[in-house]
């Protein structure tokens, strides 16, 4: 049996933007990515570094990956970690990318303000219902929340809900749908998220791609 000789470093990565906005950091780490996850059906990709392969996972799995070691790395949106809890995950970067916002957003002509001062209990539709629920616990909002997977722009308009929470960037989603933001709840960015085991093991060949990545994401600050 041939043996390893350099350690084999897996980073976990969602399709999609955060992809797309991580390749140019992993280009600053000297590393390109060989083939294109939109067109490939491949969920392991080589890269140039024969010591480095990047797998596709759902956004939301990019964690669990990791905290379980199946990744050394990976990068996540906040929104994403916060939901997770973050156990088992070293977190020493903001990449300043994929950059959004969490926010609020009911029908226009709702009167959000004045429901929430009559003490109205409301109900809401997120995918973040941790994330939701301590932010409206803290301003002593009463909501019943209900877990979506997605399209929460939707709940409003069929009378599933009053409110959504939900990520806004451009506010195009929510124009289209003629919803308004109420309440902006925290800016949202992606980590750099290492499995802690791994940053001891592996640490000689993760520290030169951390401080790569650090350097490069300063310029999307
Ligand atoms: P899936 O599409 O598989 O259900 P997802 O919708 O969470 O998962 P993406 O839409 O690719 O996946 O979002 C991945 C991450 O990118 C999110 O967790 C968030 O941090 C960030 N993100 C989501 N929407 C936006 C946006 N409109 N602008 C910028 N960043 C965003
Ligand atoms: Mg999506």
């Amino acid at each position: 049996m041939t043996q390893q000789l350099t350690p084999q470093l897996t980073l976990a990565l969602s399709k999609g933007r955060i992809f797309e906005e991580t390749l140019p950091l992993l280009k600053a780490a000297g590393i390109e990515v060989t083939e294109d996850p939109e067109t490939s059906r491949k969920l392991i990709l080589p890269t140039n570094d024969p010591a480095v392969r990047v797998i596709i996972v759902r956004a939301s799995d990019v964690p669990t990956y990791v905290q379980y070691g199946a990744a050394d790395f990976g990068v996540a949106g906040k929104d994403v970690l916060l939901e997770h809890g973050g156990e088992g995950l070293y977190q020493p970067i903001d990449l300043n990318i994929a950059k959004c916002r969490l926010s609020v957003a009911v029908q226009d002509g709702f009167d959000y303000a004045s429901a929430v001062r009559q003490g109205a209990r409301l109900r809401v539709v997120t995918k973040y219902v941790k994330t939701a629920r301590e932010h409206f616990a803290a301003k002593g909002v009463h909501v019943d929340l209900i877990k979506l997977y997605g399209s929460m722009e939707l709940g409003p308009l069929v009378g599933l809900s009053d409110a959504i929470v939900d990520l806004v960037s451009t506010g195009g989603t929510l124009r289209a749908n003629k919803l308004v933001e109420v309440e902006h709840i925290m800016e949202i960015s992606s980590r750099l998220v290492v499995n802690q085991a791994a940053l001891k093991l592996k640490r000689e060949r993760l520290q030169p791609i951390l401080e790569a990545f650090e350097k490069a994401s300063q310029a999307n600050a």
